[in-house]
């Protein structure tokens, strides 16, 4: 679907909107990634997101080959590589013994089989290299401090009201607005996020304060009883990142991301090899967050008339494969792709819904399995000759190149 780029002023019943082709709810990594590869379709894109100023709590994530083709297809490859650590191999190990429990191989066998290796990056750096990308396309294109409230469909288009009481039109809108989408909402009626029982710490340490044996690999999980942490180093090397994971039978803390104490973590891994609490013990607590990993129940439909949902809003999982941000850069490539290919708005959107949702319920269900074993009360019977996620297909997926 070739349309020229287009700004127009239109009006509507008391009021006058400005109009782009497509809008955007979100500006997190998945909205942004959608962005991209709407504007690359040809299409102007207007990303509204909530916050003030743009920006991702900072934190590392992992990049899989399916993730790193999709960023190459997005013509951001580069830039990202610039600022990712591509770790050769990682290690699973003991969560009191610290015995290798299984290598995984993650460098360039990955890079021979699938044509990308495995990433682990700063949040905030892959962030700024896709809002760079989408603002070097149109300087205009996303608008902060505007928070989703509403959306109104008919034959031509959609209209979205925002809580400061402005108007927008599209001819269509995406929802990348989370795991708690407000759009998601509005298209497919209220439903409880729930608390899955699962919270995950991030911390950013500076690596000098990590003892050194403890980075031989840098990139290491470690699994015992009802937790699990995982670790690699990120800016360069200069901060180690960790995702520590618990089991919890409630989430009373106010808020979904709240900033977290030492003691706490540390009184969560008392027991654990030097390795691990010695980490802990060096966060710095303005660098500690904790999350509360929610579900909600999968859709079989994305979409609604003109407007559509993705990434986290559409499909969120448990990061236990780290494919959350990598399905959403794998949605944000088949969406650009299928406004391509497609003759109209909702052709484009069928296109995308097609071609997308038995991927996402694959890997969201595959998530949720592993939990069992790397939350493992029996860590020494752990098993990953070939690591779950490469063996579950997951790296064999090119958004690039799948039929959409
Ligand atoms: C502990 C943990 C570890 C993880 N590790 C990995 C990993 O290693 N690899 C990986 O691929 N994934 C990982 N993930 C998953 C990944 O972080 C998410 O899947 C991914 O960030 C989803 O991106 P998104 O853009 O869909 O949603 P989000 O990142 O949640 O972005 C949503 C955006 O929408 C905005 N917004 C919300 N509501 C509104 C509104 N009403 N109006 C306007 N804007 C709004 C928000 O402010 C935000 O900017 C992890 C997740 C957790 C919790």
């Amino acid at each position: 679907m070739r349309r020229p780029w287009r700004t127009q002023r239109i009006g509507s019943p008391g009021d006058v909107m400005e109009r782009s082709e497509v809008i955007v709810i979100g500006a997190g990594i998945g909205g942004l990634a959608a962005a991209l590869a709407l504007q690359r379709a040809g299409v102007q894109v207007r990303v509204f997101e909530q916050a003030p100023a743009l920006g991702e709590v900072g934190a590392g994530i992992s990049i899989s080959p399916n993730g790193a083709l999709g960023l190459k297809s997005l013509g951001v490859f580069d830039e990202f590589r610039d600022v990712a650590y591509a770790p050769d191999r990682q290690v699973v190990r003991h969560y009191q013994t610290g015995r290798v429990l299984a290598h995984v191989s993650r460098g360039e066998r990955l890079e021979d089989t699938y044509g990308e290796r495995y990433y682990v990056v700063h949040r905030a750096d892959l962030h700024r290299v896709l809002a760079d990308a989408v603002l070097a396309n149109d300087p205009a294109a996303i608008v902060t401090g505007h928070r989703f409230a509403d959306l109104q469909q008919d034959g031509s288009g959609v209209s979205v009201r925002f809580d400061n009481g402005e108007w927008k039109r599209a001819e269509a809108v995406i929802g990348a607005d989370g795991v708690r989408s407000r759009v998601r909402s509005t298209l497919f009626g209220a439903e409880e996020v729930r608390f899955t029982g699962y919270v995950a710490w991030r911390g950013l340490v500076p690596i000098e304060h990590v003892p050194p044996d403890a980075l031989d690999p840098p990139s290491q999980v470690w699994i015992g009883p009802g937790h699990m942490i995982n670790r690699y180093p990120v800016r360069g090397g200069k901060l180690l990142n960790f995702v520590a994971f618990a089991e919890r039978s409630g989430w009373e803390d106010e808020g979904w991301s709240i900033p977290a104490k030492v003691e706490e973590l540390a009184a969560e891994f008392q027991g654990w090899h030097p390795w691990v609490t010695q980490v802990i013990a060096a966060v710095p607590e303005k660098d500690l967050f904790k999350w509360a990993l929610c579900a909600r129940s999968p859709l079989m439909r994305w979409v609604r008339g003109r407007a559509a949902v993705l990434g986290d809003a559409a499909h969120p999982l448990l990061p236990y494969l780290g494919q959350g941000a990598v399905m959403a850069i794998e949605d944000a490539v088949v969406l650009g792709r299928a406004f391509r290919q497609a003759a109209d708005m909702p052709e484009a959107l069928a296109r995308y819904e097609g071609a997308r949702v038995g991927r996402a319920r694959f890997v969201v269900e595959r998530s949720s399995l592993q939990v069992p074993r790397f939350h493992s009360p029996d860590p020494d019977s752990f098993r990953h000759d070939t690591p779950v996620d490469e063996a579950l297909g997951l790296f064999g997926y090119d958004p690039a190149v799948v039929p959409v």
